[in-house]
């Protein structure tokens, strides 16, 4: 049995520990939902706070040339890049992921004019394939969107393949899918792939110029830390920067925006897929928010991920023997950052956790869902998460009528 004192050893040999510091976590708070909501930094706040008080306040409309805000979402793409292994002008911020998909797809499905279907996955975050849908009906011909169990995605890759659409880390199971070997598949059907990151940016090691990936877009609020409806961000690989278009055209993609043309005329790389205005307030925070990770590397915090992610595992074997089937694949190269438990009480559990100060979250129909961010975590927090787990259920807690009744957000 794993005791508390061995969770206190591993978080005293943690290279990463001091990295908690940047954190303003509650001290009474167990925080195993940051794949959702990432929690508020030190670095985030004073970056929102210079952008207040100092380029607003003081430089007004000036600061989009003298605090750079109009390269804004080029610079925080930049620092954004060293994360997914992308070049440092590939990468832009702006929107958030649902309008960045949508701009890809559309971009992406002209590229491929002679072909006439969008493979995605059936148990793909639902907004990805409503956007999906509903660029696919408008791709000036027929496009067919096919949800697809992706398993069986080889018996799928005809040529009238246009465009694969994934989601890297399935949101509801945890599991990683395979980044090389499903982009050379899809490359060698002729199609194009897109790769959604949001459970997997600044989760995961990721290498889209190794992977030979086309586009790629993700999340800023979840593991990113960027603050509630951060901007996304999206990456074209420099073959089709200049090639693909964006659908969604806007004054800020123009190549000479203050000239006031009614042509249109894209700017060069990625800028062009900036469409209006950016949020400078949003794009502050996550720019601040990437501070901390410019003082690690994705290999290290892979490696607490996966120690975290491990221990939760072999707790929830240990102590809770065979109340929970662990949904999320025990092989690490098949592992996102999250651990996803299904018990048919899954909502209640949930529930009764947060009033005890441990986060997580629930997923229709029967998923207990727990981030594990290894940034700010410690191992002692797995362990007292379990704990509380533990009491939870010998008491049946999830059972308090206070915990039927379903919040707007789970
Ligand atoms: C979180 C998430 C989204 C959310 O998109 P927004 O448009 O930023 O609200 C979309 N797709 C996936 C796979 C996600 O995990």
């Amino acid at each position: 049995m794993i005791t508390r004192d061995d969770c206190q050893l591993m978080d005293e040999g943690d290279a990463l520990a001091p990295l908690r510091a940047s954190f303003l976590l509650q001290p009474d708070e167990i925080y195993l939902d940051g794949n959702s909501l990432g929690p508020l930094s030190v670095e985030a706040k004073q970056r929102v706070e210079t952008t207040l008080n100092e380029e607003w306040a003081k430089g007004l409309v000036r600061s989009w040339n003298a605090a750079g805000w109009m390269d804004q979402p080029l610079s925080v793409g930049a620092r954004l890049a060293t994360l997914i292994g992308a070049g440092a002008s590939d990468v832009v911020c702006a929107d958030t992921l649902t309008f960045m998909l949508a701009k890809l797809i559309g971009g992406a499905l002209e590229l491929r004019p002679d072909r006439h279907v969008l493979i995605t996955d059936a148990a793909n975050f639902h907004s990805d394939v409503y956007i999906a849908e509903a660029i696919a009906a408008r791709a000036g011909r027929p496009v067919e969107v096919r949800a697809i169990d992706r398993s069986t995605l080889a018996d799928h890759l005809s040529d009238d393949v246009a465009l694969v659409m994934l989601t890297h880390v399935d949101f509801r199971t945890g599991e990683q899918l395979d980044l090389f070997s499903i982009t050379a598949a899809v490359h060698a059907a002729g199609a194009l792939m897109l790769w959604d990151f949001a459970h997997s940016t600044g989760a995961v090691p990721l290498d889209v110029v190794g992977a030979d990936v086309d586009f790629a877009a993700g999340c800023g609020y979840k593991y990113l830390n960027g603050g509630p409806g951060a901007p996304a961000y999206g990456y074209i690989a420099p073959r089709w920067q200049n090639v693909i278009t964006n659908p969604l055209p806007g004054w800020l993609g123009h190549a000479r925006p203050f000239d006031f043309t009614l042509d249109y005329v894209p700017a060069l790389g990625m800028r062009s897929f900036v469409t209006s205005s950016p949020s400078i307030l949003a794009l502050s925070a996550l720019d601040g928010a990437l501070d901390v990770f410019a003082r690690t590397s994705m290999d290290q915090l892979r490696s607490k991920s996966l120690a975290l992610t491990d221990l939760f595992i072999t707790l929830v074997e240990e102590r809770l023997e065979g109340q929970f089937e662990v949904v999320t694949p025990r092989d690490h190269a098949r592992r996102g950052s999250q651990v996803s438990l299904r018990h048919g009480e899954s909502y209640g559990i949930i529930q009764a956790l947060i009033a005890r100060g441990v986060t997580g979250d629930f997923r229709d129909p029967d998923i207990a869902r727990f981030g594990f961010a290894p940034l700010y975590l410690r191992f002692v927090d797995v362990y007292d998460a379990v704990d509380h787990l533990v009491e939870v259920m010998a008491n049946a807690e999830y059972r308090h009528e206070s915990f039927t009744h379903r919040n707007p957000v789970t």
